[in-house]
């Protein structure tokens, strides 16, 4: 079999061999822990310390308001759990109906302990609605709004310069957390000018290591950390720091930003091009989401809602044909539940198991997704004489 297709990077982008050379650099430069005093500690420090200023560069902050954590998950959950402990008893939070389970997990956890949790919904294309977001706003004292900057799922961004006007507008202004983990590198995002108060990274979908991630907190703003035991990271991480991990994320995020423009140019041709051959060979595939040209959609993901199949049975499928891609979110996927996103946009039960993401790296190329295109239509095909067919659709 001919190398297999990787069509999967939201999941995890391939490591980037920048990115692993300074890893590897890194973790032979360690010489000791960041917080002790000597020579071989200090030399740890100034790592940790000049990974944080570059990010803080990249990203256009202040290095204070960086925190690293161990990824996309903790960085979601310190923001959540963080803005509203010790006491959530009779505080309310909004958060968007399609988040990430990251998101939605500690949303949930919130409610659990007293909080009053809205989900605010989004229309058919996936973007969150202003108006329920101004109505939550007027009707109730939130202190925090949680709202993806790209859906991991669907790949549509949402309107944030919109949510951040609207949420300017309100009397009582609350909290504003954005999960950027799909965004960084693939569409512009100045924290400062959206006046974000949080924003969460994860640096394996940038083509870095797994367990690295990064929490962006304005100055001024509070947290109660999720950990005790430690004054590391401001007193809201504790535990020795991932010194070879945070220059990993350096170079990981200095390269996305850096190339941001061109790498998004690159994935909205191939997406153009795939979804072009898509249409013209197997016609009764739906794509889910804004039209591939939306100035909104994200660069390089595409779910594709394809009509009697099961998405899991199809994703085994094409695996044994050689592509490598998901039906729903990584972290659903293990799950037989319908994806959570697809229902809020209105899929049935049946249809909400059955969307295809596909996800660009930087690795793919032209021929790349013209062969991904031959191997849909060929699974497809045998798909519909095999069919594991869902009642309804
Ligand atoms: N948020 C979004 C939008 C994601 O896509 C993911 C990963 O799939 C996460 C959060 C979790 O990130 P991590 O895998 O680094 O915990």
């Amino acid at each position: 079999m001919s190398e297999r297709l990787y069509f999967d990077s939201n999941a995890t982008a391939k490591l980037r061999p920048e990115v692993f050379d300074a890893y590897v650099e890194a973790l032979r430069a360690v010489g000791g822990n960041p917080s002790s005093l000597h020579e071989p500690g200090r030399r740890a420090r100034h790592l940790l310390d000049d990974a944080r200023e570059r990010i803080a560069a990249a990203l256009g902050v202040h290095e204070d308001e960086l925190v690293f954590t161990s990824g996309g998950t903790e960085s979601n959950n310190l923001a959540l759990l963080g803005s509203l402990r010790p006491s959530p008893q009779g505080r309310a939070l909004a958060v968007s109906a399609i988040e990430h389970s990251s998101v939605l997990g500690p949303a949930r956890a919130l409610e659990r302990e007293g909080a009053k949790l809205t989900l605010l919904p989004v229309d058919e294309t996936g973007t969150v609605s202003l108006e329920a977001t101004r109505t939550a706003l007027r009707d109730q004292h939130l202190s925090l709004v949680s709202t993806m900057a790209a859906n991991n799922e669907l790949g549509t961004c949402a309107p944030l310069e919109e949510l951040s006007a609207v949420l300017e507008d309100a009397p009582l202004r609350p909290r504003w957390h954005i999960d950027a983990v799909q965004a960084l590198g693939r569409v512009p995002l100045d924290l400062r000018r959206l006046r974000v108060d949080l924003a969460s990274f994860s640096i394996h979908k940038l083509g870095g290591p797994v367990g690295v991630g990064v929490l962006y907190r304005r100055a001024g703003v509070r947290l109660e950390p999720l950990l005790w035991g430690g004054e590391q990271e401001q007193g809201l991480r504790p535990g020795t720091e991932n010194v070879a991990g945070a220059v990993a994320a350096a170079r990981a995020i200095e390269l996305a930003v850096a190339e941001a423009q061109s790498h998004a140019a690159k994935l909205r041709r191939l997406s153009l091009q795939l979804w072009s051959e898509v249409a013209a060979k197997l016609p009764r595939v739906r794509l889910l989401g804004l039209p591939v040209d939306h100035p909104r959609r994200l660069p390089g993901t595409l779910n594709l809602l394809c009509p009697k199949i099961d998405g899991k049975v199809l994703v085994m499928r094409l695996d044994l044909a050689g592509l490598a891609v998901s039906a729903g979110s990584a972290c659903a996927s293990g799950s037989l539940e319908p994806s959570h996103v697809l229902q809020a946009i209105g899929c049935s039960e049946e249809e909400s198991r059955a969307g295809l993401r596909l996800s660009l790296g930087r690795e793919v190329g032209e021929e790349d997704v013209h062969k991904t295109v031959e191997i849909l239509w060929r699974t497809l095909g045998a798909a519909s004489v095999n069919a594991v067919e869902i009642k309804g659709l």
